[in-house]
């Protein structure tokens, strides 16, 4: 579909913030996200200043009948919103903390580390991931699993209202008293049901933690993978770990000491003192000695450096899957196809889960699998469409070669592209796919919001 100048310019009028169409200058740089795998084309963007411009954006949408995208900082674009109308949420920033009730009200263009630099003079700590530059809303409509998961949830479980304009171009507030079943379909439903203005999340009392990484070479990687299963065996839910098989590429960038080497990462959070914390991370130095350790006591400020993620945009293709245990024969088969010298996979990393993922929030919501073990994600790095199709390829191969030991079950926040459409069902229990299909369909039976991860795959509508 086209959005014709003259059509455009008539939105225009009716909002304050940018209209953009394929002829304009700017269109090149906004239509992309930060993982730059997703070369979308939409039919126009609307880089909105307020929520006032979200509703007019979704009501031109209605009349137009072009389908609807939505996007914060693109950390997370699933499907190529191309011949959309695609609103840009990165201007709506605000974040309010309130320290005596400890929740934090976040515009829907805030990142994470926005919430922290508010948050921490108060000594209180949001629900982030690992990385301060993801956007608050994609992350928590998938769960957001971060440092603290173990002791205190998901970030989805510590949602206590959110805004949103739904198909319709009716903004609407949802909390467990008001639209209740839009506020539990919101929570894993993702950007199904329209687009969230704005989060009101809960806020814990961490101002410090034990944490840091753990280095070892990649010849100890079946090993270190055997220890790791039996010590999350007897770790509290103080401790949030991950132990992750990375191959450095083969990019002049890369010290050389590492450059095409494989080595084995374990990260870990302890909340808590660092004397208690310190008893586990001390199981892992009698086992082994690192290369290197940062574990250290960190103002909950610096979280971000427990894994130094990547910064600037990247081209990546990943995936992910669940596993109830790890047996010797699924660790054979990582340690294979991460030290393959052809294999273009980047890492494996393996989350430990369980914990207060595992309980029943006060207020439950969509969100499936609380009870798998493991998360692990596949991850390569995909520059070309070329290395891009050889990554997926490779990936669907380790999914293959591993299916015996995987739960049959996806995380929503770390699938993308043929996945989202695919396997989002896979993230549910059949009762809950079932409510959200349904709520779905009350709320957006013409599937206008079709560029997240799918719940009624459009392929076959
Ligand atoms: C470096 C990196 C580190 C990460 N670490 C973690 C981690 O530790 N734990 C974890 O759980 N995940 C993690 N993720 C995955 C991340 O949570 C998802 O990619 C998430 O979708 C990113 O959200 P975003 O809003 O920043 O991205 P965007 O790409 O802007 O949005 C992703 C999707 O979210 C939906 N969405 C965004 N904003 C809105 C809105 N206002 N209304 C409705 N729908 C909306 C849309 O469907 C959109 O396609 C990480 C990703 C990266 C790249």
């Amino acid at each position: 579909m086209v959005v014709h100048a003259t059509s455009a310019s008539l939105l225009q009028q009716q909002i304050k913030g940018q209209v953009i169409i394929p002829d304009d200058a700017n269109y090149e740089q906004k239509r992309r996200g930060w993982n730059l795998t997703i070369n979308q084309y939409p039919a126009v963007i609307i880089v909105a200043e307020d929520v006032e411009d979200v509703v007019a954006a979704v009501r031109y949408a209605r009349e137009t009948g072009l389908s609807v995208a939505v996007q914060s900082t693109g950390h997370g674009l699933q499907l190529p919103a191309n011949d959309s109308l695609l609103i840009v949420t990165s201007h709506l920033k605000g974040v309010e903390i309130d320290p005596e009730a400890r929740t934090a009200r976040m515009q829907a263009g805030t990142v994470w580390g926005e919430v922290v630099e508010k948050a921490v003079p108060h000594g209180l700590a949001p629900l982030l991931g690992s990385s301060p530059h993801v956007g608050v809303v994609g992350y928590t409509l998938g769960g957001g699993i971060g440092w603290l998961a173990r002791k205190y949830g998901l970030a989805a479980d510590s949602v206590r209202s959110i805004d949103l304009v739904t198909p319709d171009g009716v903004l609407r507030h949802t909390s467990p008293a008001e639209n209740s079943e839009l506020f539990w379909g919101l929570r894993g439903g993702g950007g199904n049901f329209g687009v969230v203005t704005a989060l009101e999340v809960n806020l814990f009392p961490v101002a410090s933690l034990y944490g840091g990484h753990l280095m070892y070479a990649g010849d100890l990687a079946a090993s270190a993978l055997r220890f790791y299963r039996d010590w999350i065996e007897a770790v509290p839910n103080e401790l949030t770990s991950s132990i992750t098989v990375v191959k450095f590429p083969n990019f002049p960038q890369v010290p050389d000491a590492m450059r095409g080497k494989v080595f084995v990462m374990m990260r870990a959070a302890y909340i808590g003192e660092a004397v208690h914390g310190e008893r586990y991370i001390q199981a892992w130095l009698d086992w082994n000695p690192p290369i290197a350790s940062t574990f250290h006591t960190l103002p909950f400020a610096e979280i971000a450096t427990i894994s130094n993620d990547p910064v600037d945009p990247v081209a990546s293709a990943y995936s992910n899957e669940l596993l109830d245990s790890l047996s010797d024969a699924a660790i054979d088969i990582i340690v294979q196809t991460m030290t393959s010298p052809v294999s273009p996979l980047m890492a494996t990393e393996l989350r430990h889960a369980g914990g207060a993922i595992n309980r029943v929030p006060a207020h439950p919501s969509a969100i499936g699998n609380r009870d798998a073990l493991l998360y692990m994600q596949m991850v390569g790095l995909a520059p070309t469409p070329e290395t891009q199709s050889a990554v997926e390829a490779a990936i669907q191969q380790y999914k293959q070669d591993m299916k015996p030991h995987l739960r049959g079950n996806v995380y929503l926040n770390f699938i993308k592209g043929h996945e989202a459409s695919t396997r989002a069902k896979d993230a549910y229990s059949p009762e809950t796919y079932q409510r959200l299909v349904a709520l779905k369909n009350q709320y957006d039976p013409e599937l206008m919001f079709r560029f997240g991860y799918q719940l009624v795959n459009t392929a076959k509508r």
